[in-house]
């Protein structure tokens, strides 16, 4: 079968509706919305799109569901997300095409991705049957403490377009483990990956109303009435700072509890005495995946002076040979830009960098023709107060600026109101330690460019975020403590 009779085979498969207490159904008024191929802008798909009654009406939905749901045993909500994890690999090749196809990445990410994103289907059907609590007597001998764990209750869920499936995963896996509902709307720009997924999740056996998805081209008139009801308990959201400040301001109406995985600014620092084979290796991971569009990508390369220049040189080098073209192609590392909003953004970054004294070393500037590319781009000399040090560039850009000491480096990576990962290369242990304790990020990979992982608390501190997704600590986003006291 070839590429493009597989693609149209996983683009049909896809439900076209809104999925609400179980059925697939229209949007009020039968309105549409069409999802977009980035590497060739033609229309791919198109879906139900829907109003904010349809968004109401979700909620009616899993707010009907929830009692239930919390009472399913834990044992069979862990085995519900065991059956999806089984089913999503199995099926790995069908989710990767359909990522690669709405989104861009080149197909080995995509199904680097549903490896990802599956793992928190295995890890929480492994938490959910860890949900514990305490037992004992207060200290002045007079009483039992209980203390004990209840689901949150019905979460809405907002997602961004630049992980289609692992975004939802993340939070989906997590409030089913701790027996809470969902409402999710995922991204207007990569909705199909989401809506797979959860006819997937129908498959192995989802009770009605206990997902349910929205899709829509008005994402904030659709959810503001959401997040208003007094029904719902629950808001998590990944993606930009800026629309995170104004979720968090809505949710403050309801004191809603809120989950926020905001926007970055990864500092990269290479000292002096760092592996450059090593650094060199974890940059291009850490800026190219995902055609530089993730809240973990490197933006600044902060790079001791002693060293700088090689650095350069072997990066250069290795960009110059990526290949860029449509994600399934065989050996593209670089696929296009999410729209061309992203071009004009990394064009900008460039051409103020370059103002300031910067030079491009290698690409900076799209590639003409159909879809939206961006040639992988290494700038250098990149001077303090340049744009592309303060805004998270979300594109394929290998911005480097310089530092003499350790002081200095530290005083540049925390020079930012983000705080979700940064990156140290260093073959000095003692330092490698200090560099935890104060670089200000919620994640730090260690001469690492990549690190998420299931089992691991995701999640930034400063302007990008509040809570944390996977590992132990995943689950506790979904449960409310309660505290019992009964005489002795
Ligand atoms: P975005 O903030 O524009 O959109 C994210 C989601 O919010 C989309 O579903 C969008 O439709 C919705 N949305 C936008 N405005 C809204 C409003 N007023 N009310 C309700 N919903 C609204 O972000 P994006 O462009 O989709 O994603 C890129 C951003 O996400 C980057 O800043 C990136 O760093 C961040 N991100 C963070 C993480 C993390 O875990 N920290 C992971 C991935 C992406």
């Amino acid at each position: 079968m070839t590429i493009a009779t597989q693609e149209s085979d996983v683009l049909d498969r896809v439900a076209t509706g809104l999925f609400i207490g179980g059925e697939w159904v229209e949007a009020e008024g039968g309105r549409t919305l069409v999802v977009r191929d980035p590497s060739t802008n033609r229309v791919i798909k198109e879906i139900a799109d829907a109003s904010p009654a349809d968004g109401v009406r979700a909620l009616d939905a899993a707010v009907a569901a929830q009692a239930s749901w919390a009472a399913t045993p834990p044992r069979e909500r862990g085995e519900l997300l065991r059956r999806a994890f089984d089913a999503l690999i199995a099926r790995r090749e069908e989710f990767a095409l359909l990522m690669t196809v709405e989104m861009g990445k080149p197909l080995a990410e995509a199904r680097g991705e549903v490896g990802y994103g599956g793992e928190f289907l295995r890890w929480f059907s492994e938490e959910a049957v860890r949900i514990t609590g305490r037992y004992g007597t207060n200290p002045e001998g007079t009483g039992r403490m209980i203390v004990s764990q209840r689901p949150v209750g019905p979460s809405f869920f907002i997602t961004p377009w630049n992980f289609p499936l692992a975004m939802a995963t993340r939070k989906i896996a997590p409030a089913l483990a701790a027996g809470c509902t969902v409402v999710i709307k995922p991204a207007e720009l990569t909705p199909l990956t989401t809506i797979a997924f959860v006819q997937l999740l129908e498959e192995v056996g989802l009770p009605k109303g206990v997902v349910n998805v929205i899709t829509t081209s008005s994402s904030s008139t659709v959810s503001a009435p959401i997040i208003a009801d007094p029904r719902l308990r629950k808001l998590s959201f990944t993606g930009s700072t800026e629309v995170g400040r104004k979720l968090i301001a809505q949710a403050a109406d309801q004191v809603l509890r809120v989950s926020m995985e905001l926007g970055g600014n990864a500092p990269f620092v290479v000292f002096e005495d760092a592996d450059l084979d090593k650094a060199v290796d974890g940059a291009m991971i850490a800026k190219f995946r995902n055609i530089g569009q993730a809240c973990t990508a490197a933006n600044r390369f902060i790079v001791h002076e002693a060293v700088a220049e090689e650095f350069a040189r072997r990066v250069a080098e290795r960009v110059r040979a990526m290949k860029v073209g449509r994600g399934t192609e065989e050996g593209v590392q670089i696929g296009p830009l999410i729209d061309a909003n992203a071009i004009a953004k990394a064009e900008e970054l460039v051409a103020d960098a370059v103002a300031r004294g910067a030079s491009v070393r290698v690409g900076g500037s799209r590639v003409e023709g159909e879809g939206t590319f961006y040639q992988p781009t290494v700038v250098t000399g990149v001077v303090p107060g340049s744009e592309i040090l303060r805004q998270e560039i979300f594109g394929p850009v290998l911005a480097i600026t310089t530092f003499t000491d350790e002081d200095d480096a530290v005083r540049i990576a925390n020079d930012t109101e983000f705080g979700l990962v940064s990156y140290v290369f260093t073959e000095d242990l003692a330092r490698g330690h200090r560099m935890i304790d104060r670089l200000e990020s919620g994640m730090m990979g260690l001469n690492v460019g990549v690190l998420s992982n299931a089992a691991a608390p995701f999640g930034g501190i400063k302007q990008s975020g509040i809570g944390r997704e996977g590992g132990p600590e995943g689950i506790h986003e979904y449960l409310d403590t309660k505290y019992t006291l009964l005489p002795l």
